[in-house]
């Protein structure tokens, strides 16, 4: 078998430096530290960090006094914040750059007195946060059959739009063109992180090339969704959390394997799937040619 390794895999920068914060915090800090919601949608890097005494909190009801709570990369909405400011605890703001960025958007166009539309899942913890930012005045809409005719009663005069940050370019591109049929004058900010596009980008290219695509990420991460989405318009596709998800009768002699994941999936997590490929294409085969993508991709920047 001939495996392809995508060259965007596994953790972001802002999840890193997240966990990063979280990790220095549960090494050096005599008080118990927490994270507000969990850290990352990711089940491994989540028993990871209850091994190092850092729990996953939604209240700070029972949390001590001098506690130290880390803020996850999604970011967390202002009456989060100002609950958890409130008392005695010592904070670290692990919310990445590029989620601040859609919560200022949303922010300064709510002050400017504009009616916003969010792209993204209404339930995920960063697209709540923006809503709370804008006091749930927002319309949020996850899939273009929800842009139905009229969206509004009466089209507000000032409209403005940004997305989720992990969103894909495709639905993000085809919901603005269905939405500015209704509303031509709607001012647009794609909100899609560098590090989402690229890594979806170059998803895709492997896909191309191979006949199965494995997307290796939790269930409930949305970026690996749409990772997998993307990929299955082009190639079959396996969405695997690790590598016991494997099952060796999905391979064929001399088959081409693709290989990604989404920005919350650990190195170690998606090095052991390789592993485990490797061994399924010498037990198939009794050889295996391994490469990452950088033959192939060279547009993704
Ligand atoms: S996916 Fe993008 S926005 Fe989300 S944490 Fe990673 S770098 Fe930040």
């Amino acid at each position: 078998m001939h495996i392809i390794i995508s060259k965007k895999t596994g953790f972001c920068q802002g999840v890193k430096r997240a966990l990063d914060l979280a990790i220095n915090e549960a090494t050096k800090s005599e008080e118990p530290v927490y994270t507000f919601g969990p850290l990352v949608h990711n089940s491994q890097v989540i028993s990871y960090l209850e091994d190092l005494g850092i729990e996953s909190i939604d209240r700070v009801d029972d949390v001590p006094a001098g506690s130290h709570i880390i803020i996850r990369s999604h970011g967390i909405g202002p009456n989060d914040l100002r609950e958890i400011t409130s008392h005695n605890f010592e904070i670290i703001d692990g919310t990445c750059g590029k989620v601040i960025t859609v919560q200022t958007f949303a922010k300064d166009l709510d002050e400017k007195g504009y009616s916003l539309i969010i792209l993204g899942e209404p339930e995920h913890p960063e697209v709540r946060a923006i809503r709370e930012y804008v006091n749930d005045k927002a319309l949020v809409l996850s899939s273009l059959d929800e842009i139905v005719e009229p969206l509004y009663e009466q089209i507000p005069e000032k409209i403005g739009l940004v997305c989720q940050t992990t969103l894909s370019l495709e639905f993000f591109n085809a919901a603005v063109k269905k939405i500015r049929m209704q509303i031509p004058h709607i001012e647009v900010h794609n909100t899609i992180c560098g590090a989402t596009r690229r890594r979806q980008q170059e998803a895709r290219e492997v896909a191309k090339l191979v006949d199965l695509m494995f997307v290796i990420g939790s269930p409930v991460s949305s970026n690996t969704s749409k990772l997998a989405e993307l990929c299955g318009e082009i190639t079959m596709v396996k969405r695997i959390e690790t590598q016991d998800d494997l099952d060796e009768n999905w391979f064929e002699s001399r088959m081409k394997i693709g290989v990604t994941a989404g920005a919350s999936t650990p190195d170690w997590i998606i090095m052991r799937v390789i592993k485990k490929l490797m061994e399924i294409s010498r037990s198939i085969d009794g050889d295996v040619e391994i490469e990452n993508a950088d033959n192939y991709i060279t547009s993704a920047d």
